[in-house]
């Protein structure tokens, strides 16, 4: 296992802007390790100035380098170059993500990353496939539909997955032409930087991928509003995606993607083939990196013939997990990205207690000697819809269960009244897993199955409050531009 000391790692500090590091700030934000709480830099938070510094460049990269309107094969083979560049120093960045965020190195190397470097490829090989549509119109006229890149794309990411959230965000865009600034989370800021130097190395014009640091409510309400933004693409909180709608709509009415939050259900039917296959995927789903995954299936719906069987299999399966720092050779349970997080989470689930939920397991931190932030996998019964365990996304190890006893009634809970961004159906029979598919409101609906896979040509997105607009697939390509209608007469 590839441990490492937390104490040596030189972090790349600053924004990264026109090709170099650049330390300017309003102010310094402390940023501390999520596995022991330690303190370890500052972080300069970019304000309007630099803010206008970065989109200034990006768009200058738009415009004079060519990386529009040249030869995009030859996009298509820097894109690929930098996937390239990224596998090869892999052990830095891998430490880089372990060190501030939730992410187990190992996990980051055989995970994060090889998934980041082929979602690259998979975008690099539409970048000279794209092109518009030429229309029916009268034979002496050409009608056609020209596709554009917006300019500069403001890409805003979230902590939780920090490498793949950001190439997720970019990767698209870049193919198809556009400059990006990206924004990280000010909880975890460093690797987007080491990717964006990358980008550089493996030969992108300089600008064509700016990196801005600092929180949201300063830098990332400064990069949204600039007038040179031309498209919005923000993954996180759909509080956040609301601020960020009206931003749009007071800056120009810039167009949104909004990858939001969630509170997916898994709905298991006493057919299914395999208990012991359903109770490892539904403690996974609500366990991987502590629950803090926007899909984290949450909400286990489960027929109530097989209720007590199945919860005995995955109380077994989450009372297993133990604690560990993120840099350590074991892989551990993941720790919470910050103490506010932690208690957030356990505040959520304290009240839900109080409004008569019965915890089978969890409801309390679960520290190694006092430090880090870790929760304890979390599963509560004796919960209605409207608790706010079941109606909030705690984005932790909490999993409440609710049982059914007919397929209505099964559907019926999956719904959600603000959100849609997943759900999972277990079921041995095949027309009920059609009639799920048909019936449950939400983005993605997985059968047999929870999670995503390399297939990126799966698009990702929400239904309701869980977002606009869709991740990956040729839908995110299509994101990435605007159509141009053209009517040329050329009778005589
Ligand atoms: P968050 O909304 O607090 O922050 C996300 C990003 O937005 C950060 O970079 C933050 O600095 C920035 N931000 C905050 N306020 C802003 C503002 N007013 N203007 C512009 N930018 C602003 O979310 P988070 O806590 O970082 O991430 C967790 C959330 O993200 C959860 O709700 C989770 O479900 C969601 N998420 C969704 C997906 C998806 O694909 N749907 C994926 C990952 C995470």
């Amino acid at each position: 296992m590839p441990a490492f000391n937390p104490n040596d790692l030189d972090v790349p500090q600053g924004h990264f802007i026109d090709g170099v590091i650049v330390s300017e700030g309003t102010e310094w934000l402390p940023v501390h390790r999520p596995s022991d709480g330690a303190w370890y830099t500052d972080l300069p938070v970019a304000g309007p100035t630099t803010v206008d510094r970065a989109v200034a460049s990006a768009r200058t990269a738009f415009q004079c380098s060519g990386w529009a309107t040249e030869s995009p094969r030859a996009r298509a083979a820097l894109l690929r170059r930098w996937a390239e560049f990224i596998d090869r120093d892999k052990d830095t960045l891998a430490r880089l993500e372990a060190l501030g965020s939730t992410r187990h190195i190992q996990g980051v190397l055989d995970i994060d990353i090889p998934y980041s470097v082929d979602c690259i490829r998979f975008f690099a090989e539409w970048a000279d496939k794209l092109g518009g549509d030429v229309a029916a119109t009268r034979t002496d006229h050409l009608g056609m539909v020209v596709t554009e890149p917006y300019g500069v794309v403001a890409a805003i990411a979230p902590w939780n997955f920090p490498i793949t959230q950001s190439i997720t965000k970019i990767a698209a865009p870049l193919a198809a032409g556009n400059a990006v600034v990206l924004k990280p989370s000010e909880l975890t800021p460093f690797s987007a930087i080491r990717l964006a130097q990358l980008a550089v190395e493996a030969g992108f014009p300089v600008g064509i991928l700016n990196v801005v640091q600092g929180n949201g409510t300063v830098t990332g309400d400064a990069l949204c509003r600039h007038p040179s933004v031309g498209k919005i693409s923000f993954t996180g909180s759909t509080r956040t995606g609301t601020e960020i709608m009206k931003a749009s709509a007071e800056s120009g009415i810039k167009p949104v993607t909004l990858e939001l939050g969630g509170k997916s259900p898994q709905v298991v039917f006493a057919d299914v083939p395999d208990l012991d296959r359903v109770a490892a995927t539904v403690a996974r789903s609500i366990l991987y990196n502590a629950g803090q995954v926007c899909i984290a299936g949450s909400r286990l719906l489960v027929e109530r013939s097989i209720e007590e069987e199945l919860l005995e299999k995955v109380i077994a399966l989450a009372s297993a997990e133990r604690p560990g720092a993120t840099w350590t050779s074991d892989t551990g349970f993941a720790p919470i990205i910050s103490a506010t997080q932690l208690q957030r989470i356990h505040d959520r689930v304290t009240r839900t207690l109080d409004d008569g939920a019965t915890a089978l397991i969890g409801a309390q931190r679960l520290d190694v000697r006092g430090d880090g932030a870790f929760y304890a996998p979390t599963i509560l019964t004796d919960v209605s819809s409207t608790m706010e365990a079941v109606r909030e996304e705690v984005f932790g190890p909490v999993l409440t269960v609710q049982s059914f006893d007919d397929e209505d009634e099964g559907f019926a809970l999956a719904g959600h009244e603000q959100y849609g961004l997943a759900a999972g159906v277990h079921t041995g029979n095949v027309n009920r897993a059609l009639r799920a598919v048909r019936r449950i409101q939400a983005g993605t609906v997985w059968v047999n199955r929870y999670g995503r896979t390399h297939d990126y040509i799966i698009p990702t997105g929400g239904y309701h409050s869980s977002g606009i607009g869709k991740d990956l697939g040729r839908q995110a390509v299509e994101a990435s531009l605007r159509q141009k209608s053209v009517l040329i007469d050329f009778s005589e």
